[in-house]
């Protein structure tokens, strides 16, 4: 393993949390995943540059993870530096029924802190398990709602050639659309948000909030590690439906089995490597494309 003694040190005079050799299954939703060389929580957009130069210069490759609830990570884990957002927690009320929030602040807890400034808009994101940076990444949505309606502008950190720029992008530069945005694949750490709500009854807010909460415990399999729906929605249709009509609702390979509950889910019944749960999606993908015709994209990122 490459010798991460100077990252550290740099992290010990930035007083950034870092630990070496750390096992990403241990963050995953999936709880699957190999150790990543180095996992570092810095608490600012300066000491992620600090420690992302330091990777760049040294030829260390880095991964941005947020709450991983939407990553698969290979057995053999991460050859380089995951930079976690969980120490970007601003979280703060702004004029005009805004929010600013840092890119590590849970949904959950962003939606609790709409809730209690009786702010409407984001009721559809509780339950989500992701950061806000994560949501933003992926333009996450639920019940007809999605990231595009209430977010306005990401600040960001980007990682070009040779040097890193502070920046944001608002508006339409955020290019949202189906689990998409301008971030997807490309060299940058989104550090905080600024979404835009409407006053609203805060009984009502609430009200909604249970009302989707309890609707994924009686729809979803949250009682197995997951994450979370496997495929896009295909056109006019649901992912789930065409898996269930050939027949592989329960199907397993190994540890990884297509869920009972929801075939649009793949768990993790214990003991589920992350090779398992890419065979089983490779199976379904194959099964799907050959009894419909249809080919199903993968919404989870694989690593
Ligand atoms: C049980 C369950 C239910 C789910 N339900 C839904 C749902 O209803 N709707 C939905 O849309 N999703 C759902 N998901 C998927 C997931 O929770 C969302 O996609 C979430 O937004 C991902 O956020 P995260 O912080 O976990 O991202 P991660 O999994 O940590 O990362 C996902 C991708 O985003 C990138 N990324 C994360 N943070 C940043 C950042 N700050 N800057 C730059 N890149 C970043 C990562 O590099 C990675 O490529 C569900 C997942 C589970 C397990």
């Amino acid at each position: 393993m490459y010798d991460y003694s100077g990252l550290l040190e740099l992290a010990q005079t930035l007083k950034c949390e870092i630990v070496k050799d750390f096992p990403l299954s241990a963050i995953t939703s999936f709880k699957v995943g190999g150790p990543a060389d180095v996992l570092a929580k810095p608490v600012s957009a300066d000491d992620a540059i600090r420690l992302w130069r330091w990777a760049k210069q040294e030829n260390v490759k880095v991964l941005i993870l947020g709450k991983a609830s939407n990553v698969l990570i290979s057995d053999q884990g991460f050859k380089g530096l995951v930079i976690s957002t969980g120490a970007f927690k601003k979280l703060e009320l702004l004029p005009g029924n805004k929010i600013e929030c840092g890119a590590g602040v849970s949904l959950s807890a962003l939606c609790n802190f709409a809730l209690k400034n009786s702010l409407t808009g984001l009721e559809f994101a509780y339950g989500i398990p992701g950061s806000a940076g994560g949501a933003a990444y992926m333009n996450a949505g639920a019940y007809g709602g999605e990231m595009k309606d209430v977010l306005v502008s990401c600040k960001h950190v980007e990682a070009l050639k040779s040097d890193f720029l502070l920046g944001n992008f608002s508006g339409d530069e955020l290019e949202l659309s189906y689990r998409n945005s301008v971030y997807k694949n490309k060299p940058y750490l989104i550090t905080s948000l600024t979404l835009q709500l409407k006053q609203g009854e805060a009984s009502e807010i609430k009200a909604k909030m249970d009302d989707y909460m309890h609707r994924r415990i009686a729809k979803q399999p949250l009682e197995f590690p997951s994450g979370g729906s496997i495929f896009k929605r295909p056109p006019d249709d649901f992912a789930g439906r065409l898996i269930e009509i050939c027949g592989l609702k329960g199907y397993s390979i190994g540890g990884a089995q297509v869920s009972e509950k929801h075939a649009g889910f793949i768990i993790n019944t214990g003991k589920a490597t992350s090779k398992d749960i890419k065979d089983l999606i490779s199976f379904v993908q194959e099964s799907v494309r050959g009894k419909t015709g249809v080919l199903l994209e993968t919404e989870i990122v694989s690593i």
